[in-house]
């Protein structure tokens, strides 16, 4: 049976024919099929996904050289429009709705020889911590399925987990993809702000949102991230600075490591977890590492900014969807066009949507602005100067990436704010722009994993790999 561990591995094997993408494929399909109950997919391309196989398989056996990706069995989250195909941001507004293009990223995963195997269910519009919030359903975490794989990108994470697909796209926003692959156990990259095209990603807020990786190695991450990353026409936001050959690794491990007192202490880190940090930390001083406790007074304000601000542009963003332009229109019978909006979106978004639009239109509304929205950028920019400080005098940030494992699904639902709290690690990162992402380096004694969250200063992923892959490797050899 097929066993995947790294894509440099499956190459190799393809190249002297131990395998074929024929195999491979049908491989995934069945895994597919076996895990259909965790529900991590809202559709699969099966009949397109053998068929590009078998293309690919005749173009080796040609001799026409292999793409970075060639073979590679991908899984998209359902907020990247593939043209041709549907995407409906787990949302009945956008349901049956078809992508008229591809999103660059997608684009450039195809012409490396990726194979897209289907797409992959997801919170609604991306908001949410547990997954719970998609309108088809929840996902369910493949190692216990009563638990929840994290949002909002919980079925990429479990495609990549349950050997579903090799690697998944999915976006993060405030940590949809470095949350999620903490309570699955897999690698979550969350690129800078600016390093991916944007084009063809479904906005939910725009100076936060990042297309991010997931899969089971730093060094697969890597070359994905080689692919998809880049200049783009089509994006004015993404930065045209060379795309290093990041699975290269070409840079030395960084030594100059340092946390902030505030996430260890922080009353919601499960005890346990905190107790595991610490005797990493020492660890590492150990192995030559300087890790230093910095005062980061201001994280009790990261989460209040993330959703005033990503509110506000979320409810911008959303008001596209008004059953004209685009999305569900009511079949009720109307009297004016405002009883269209009002009733098409209410019946095409979900309940969570319907919050943060609310919310977001009040923090923009005029007697607010300033008390909220622009109180939340003075914030934001407080924020990114003490980082741009911090990154001069270290190489890389760490934390728990979450402050517990896996919940259990409907735990978190009293209220709203209480699941928000699950973002408290992976907000800042977001908001300031740096690459972050999550390793699985531990496990709880409660049975699940747990993640370690690594960050670097913006367009520094050369870094943040090195050390990643150095403290994931030292720990398979453990
Ligand atoms: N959980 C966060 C939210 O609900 C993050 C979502 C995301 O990164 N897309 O907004």
């Amino acid at each position: 049976m097929f066993s995947f561990t790294t894509i440099k591995d499956y190459h190799a094997a393809l190249q002297v024919n131990q395998l074929s993408c024929a195999q491979v494929v049908d491989f995934y399909l069945s895994q597919i099929e076996k895990n259909s109950s965790l529900h991590s997919f809202l559709e699969v391309f099966r009949e397109e996904a053998k068929q590009r196989a078998l293309e690919l398989d005749t173009s080796r056996a040609q001799g026409i050289p292999m793409g970075k990706l060639h073979g590679v069995v991908v899984g998209i989250k359902d907020v990247l429009c593939y043209k041709d195909h549907k995407v409906s941001a787990a949302s009945k507004i956008l349901e049956n709705y078809t992508a008229v293009y591809s999103a660059s990223a997608i684009e450039k995963l195809l012409s490396e020889g990726a194979i897209i195997i289907g797409r992959q269910n997801c919170d609604e519009f991306a908001m949410g911590s547990s997954n719970e919030n998609s309108a088809f359903g929840p996902v369910k975490n493949g190692l216990d399925p009563d638990k929840v794989p994290g949002g909002s990108s919980g079925g990429s994470a479990v495609g990549v987990q349950m050997d579903m697909c090799m690697v998944s796209l999915g976006s993060d926003t405030g940590g949809s993809v470095r949350q999620p692959a903490d309570f699955c156990g897999v690698v979550g990259l969350k690129p800078s702000y600016g390093r991916i095209s944007r084009y063809g990603l479904i906005a939910y807020a725009s100076s936060f949102d990042q297309i991010g990786i997931f899969s089971k190695s730093v060094e697969d991450a890597a070359i994905v991230l080689e692919t998809i990353a880049g200049q783009d026409e089509m994006d004015s936001t993404v930065s045209n600075l060379p795309v290093p050959t990041y699975s290269q690794l070409t840079i030395g491990t960084p030594k100059k490591v340092a946390y902030f007192k505030e996430t260890i202490s922080h009353p919601d880190l499960d005890p346990e977890m905190k107790t595991q940090f610490i005797a990493y930390i020492k660890e590492l001083e150990q192995n030559g590492y300087t890790v230093e406790a910095i005062d980061f007074s201001l994280l009790s304000y990261v989460v209040p900014t993330y959703y005033v601000l990503t509110t506000a542009e979320a409810s911008s963003n959303l008001s596209r969807y008004d059953g004209v332009k685009f999305g569900h229109r009511t079949q009720q019978s109307i009297s004016d066009l405002t009883e269209l909006y009002k009733l098409s979106r209410t019946e095409g978004f979900g309940e969570e949507v319907q919050r943060r639009i609310l919310l977001g239109t009040f923090v923009l509304s005029a007697g607010y602005f300033d008390a909220y929205f622009t109180k939340a950028q003075q914030v934001r920019k407080q924020l990114v100067n003490f980082t741009e400080d911090f990154f001069s005098k270290y190489d890389i940030l760490i934390s728990p990436t979450v402050p517990s494992t896996a919940f259990n699904l409907g735990e978190n639902h009293q209220t709203p704010t209480q699941m928000f709290l699950a973002d408290i690690y992976t907000v800042y990162a977001n908001l300031v722009g740096i690459p972050a992402i999550s390793i699985p380096l531990f496990k709880h004694s409660n049975g699940m994993p747990f993640g370690l969250q690594v960050m670097s200063a913006s367009f520094h992923e050369e870094a943040l790999f090195a050390f990643s892959a150095t403290q994931m490797n030292k720990n398979h050899s453990a």
